[in-house]
């Protein structure tokens, strides 16, 4: 049900987890642990996935923030993650978390989720290729350094399952708007008819561009991954996957 990383395992304070797409209750082309709404999906459902992910955190009951992502470069505040159950926090595609008891949350299938964790406060981030190239994870990673009051360099960041190079075959508009803002080294790898991009790989010198030396990859290339649920291999009525982190309550 979640794979982690290590490097975000070692605060305690923290818990975190990528999604695959086993161990949910919804069938069909959203088996079986599908977490967005999605056409077919029943709220019964898709309840009882998010309570199952919540409890294999450890944290069974707590309210999970989420976003409406619309793959620009707005960051919503998590803090507003309070009561129970699936909290709408408006439109945005990263979310900064300061306060302990909550879960926030990014949906992907294929897209690049990003958490990263700071003292005291952490981040999920959803990056889509529009989201990578107008440097949506740089905007979290400001947004958690100010609320926590650290700089790049006390940051840790986990890059999940996405689509890699392998798979990702991309169009002239793609390519140079990735080569815009990252190496060619990282943002391209020369495949035998069109470009391949490596998204993983850009938005990690992103992150280190801007000073976070810890950046570890979790997972596979979705696409390739029986595993995962991928949007380039199923189309659009497959399910989404979920990136998430949280804090835990500070104990008296
Ligand atoms: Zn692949």
């Amino acid at each position: 049900m979640l794979q982690r990383s290590a490097l975000l395992s070692r605060d305690p304070a923290v818990v975190h987890g990528f999604t695959t797409r086993h161990g949910g209750v919804s069938t069909g082309p959203l088996t079986s642990l599908n977490l967005a709404q999605r056409p077919g999906e029943s709220e019964a459902a898709l309840a009882e996935n998010w309570a199952r992910v919540a409890a294999a955190l450890g944290m069974p009951g707590a309210p999970v923030g989420l976003g409406s992502q619309t793959h620009g470069v707005t960051v919503l505040d998590g803090d507003a993650t309070t009561g129970s159950g699936r909290v709408d926090l408006g439109e945005g595609d990263a979310i900064v978390l300061t306060k302990p008891g909550a879960l926030i949350a990014v949906r992907v299938a294929d897209c690049v989720p990003i958490l990263l964790r700071a003292p005291g406060a952490v981040a999920a981030v959803h990056a889509g290729w529009r989201g990578t190239a107008a440097g949506i994870v740089t905007q979290a990673l400001e947004v958690l350094t100010a609320r926590a009051g650290v700089s790049p360099a006390e940051v840790v960041a986990a890059i999940g399952p996405a689509i890699g190079p392998c798979c990702y075959e991309v169009g002239d508009e793609v390519a140079q708007a990735l080569l815009a803002v990252a190496p060619a080294h990282v943002a391209l790898r020369p495949g035998p008819r069109r470009p391949h991009a490596d998204l993983r790989a850009v938005n990690e010198a992103l992150l280190r561009a801007a000073g976070v030396r810890e950046v570890e990859q979790v997972g596979p290339c979705t696409r390739c991954s029986p595993d995962h649920f991928s949007h380039r291999r199923e189309g659009e009525a497959t399910g989404r996957l979920a990136a998430v982190i949280g804090l835990r309550e500070r104990r008296v």
